[in-house]
């Protein structure tokens, strides 16, 4: 049977996105395969070291979250990464044959630093009450640059920002911030504040966090996660092909070098959650925006009333368009039903539901949708010690999987460790 590794770093509470993205497809994989899931507390070191206060709360959660949801440990092996050593023996020998490049070259190096820069000016310009509009713009940025004059002063689209963020990190001559200056003025915001935000930027403490040998070097944890227990497949989205594909580089060159011991794992392709949390933007605990799975029957009623809905629908009596609503979205997915859904569709179109009628059938069909997890987690946390027990025998499993293979790779590389 087909041999499946996967983990998740304990970041915090899970939310519906976690669900679609990740715990979704474990629930099919663990019929079908033999599989292992870990809480990766190692990597959540990576970029969160001086949050490790959090950590043990945050495992308690993920093992409430994953068990609640119905992975299921009689199906699959569950286990915590800290509580196998060999993981980390076998990432420094890697990295003893991983060339420097290979990390630095890795994209999603490069994109984590350019979310950490880009949220950092975008709260620091709402801090300054330069208003962020959502709606999409009426032009291609580049017509915007030509036209600004400056006079709509302190607004600015979300898109253009972004834009002229991305044009100014992903430059070939390293961050441009002189451009990003110029062109954030054109757009609208007043140069003062543009000139702190980037001065900010340039000389602050934004992205110091992950110049670390640890965050620059987790892929190749991340290799020994795999490899350890010859894993077969990882499901992965898009973004983390790179990854995987650096893991079959670093098997192959350990097998050339040494002896033949690790297959080059697949990447099972999933696809990504496309669920936006409940202001439009990418669901995350640190947008405010999320629905959690522990989140309780008033907290989810709560949360669909602040969804946004279509921005031109502001009467009743106006055609909506659920094209552009965030609860239709939600609804495509948790109101299963082919003609509800198409019954709403129409009725949207022709005023003919109002939208809090429509965010209350929405509530009502998470609610359904929650309440088997709500149920089972209360169960959970009633007696967690026992659930906590499973992760640690299925700790203890892998410990011994792993050291059957530090065994042979110790071997292979004539270190004296094995006794
Ligand atoms: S009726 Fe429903 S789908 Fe239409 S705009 Fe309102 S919330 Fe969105």
């Amino acid at each position: 049977m087909k041999k499946i590794l996967s983990g998740m770093r304990p970041t915090g509470k899970l939310h519906l996105g976690h669900y679609l993205g990740v715990i979704k497809n474990w629930l099919e994989l663990q019929e079908k395969y033999d599989c292992k899931f870990f809480i990766a507390d190692w990597h959540a070191l990576t970029n969160k070291y001086k949050e490790s206060h959090e950590l043990k709360e945050n495992i308690r959660q993920m093992i409430i979250d994953w068990l609640s949801c119905g992975i299921d440990p009689q199906k699959a092996t569950l286990f915590i990464q800290s509580g196998v050593k060999e993981h980390a023996e076998l990432s420094l020998l890697f990295s003893m044959i991983t060339p420097k490049s290979w990390l630095e070259l890795n994209p999603s190096y490069k994109d984590l630093k350019f979310n950490l820069y880009y949220q950092y000016l975008r709260d620091f310009l709402t801090g300054k009450q330069v208003k962020i509009i959502q709606t999409p713009p009426p032009e291609s940025f580049d017509e915007a640059v030509k036209k600004a004059t400056g006079k709509q002063r302190n607004k600015i689209f979300e898109e253009y920002l972004r834009e002229a963020f991305h044009r100014a990190f992903y430059n070939q001559k390293g961050i441009d911030f002189k451009g990003l200056k110029d062109v954030l003025i054109k757009l609208g915001i007043q140069k003062r504040i543009v000139e702190e935000a980037v001065r900010n930027l340039e000389e602050g403490d934004v992205g110091k966090d992950i110049d670390t040998l640890g965050f620059l070097a987790y892929p190749v944890l991340q290799a020994a996660d795999i490899l350890i227990y010859k894993a077969d497949a990882v499901p992965v989205g898009e973004d983390q092909l790179p990854h995987i594909e650096l893991t079959r580089e670093i098997a192959r060159r350990f097998n050339n070098l040494y002896r033949e011991i690790f297959p080059e794992p697949e990447a099972m392709l999933t696809e990504a959650s496309r669920l936006p949390g409940i202001d439009g933007r990418k669901m995350s605990k640190s947008y405010n925006n999320a629905i959690y799975l522990s989140d309780s029957e008033e907290e989810v009623n709560h949360k669909v009333l602040q969804m946004k809905t279509d921005p031109q629908r502001i009467r009743k009596t106006d055609p909506g368009n659920p094209e552009v609503c965030i609860v239709f979205d939600y609804h495509k997915i948790f109101t299963g039903d082919e003609n509800i859904l198409k019954d709403i569709d129409a009725k949207c179109r022709n005023a003919q539901i109002g939208c809090v009628e429509c965010k209350k059938i929405l509530a009502d069909n998470l609610n359904q949708f929650l309440s088997p997890i709500r149920e089972k987690r209360k169960e959970i946390e009633q007696d967690i010690e026992k659930y906590e027990k499973v992760f640690i025998d299925g700790t203890l499993k892998c410990r011994e999987i792993a050291e059957g293979t530090m065994k042979e790779v110790r071997d292979a590389m004539n270190l004296y460790g094995n006794f």
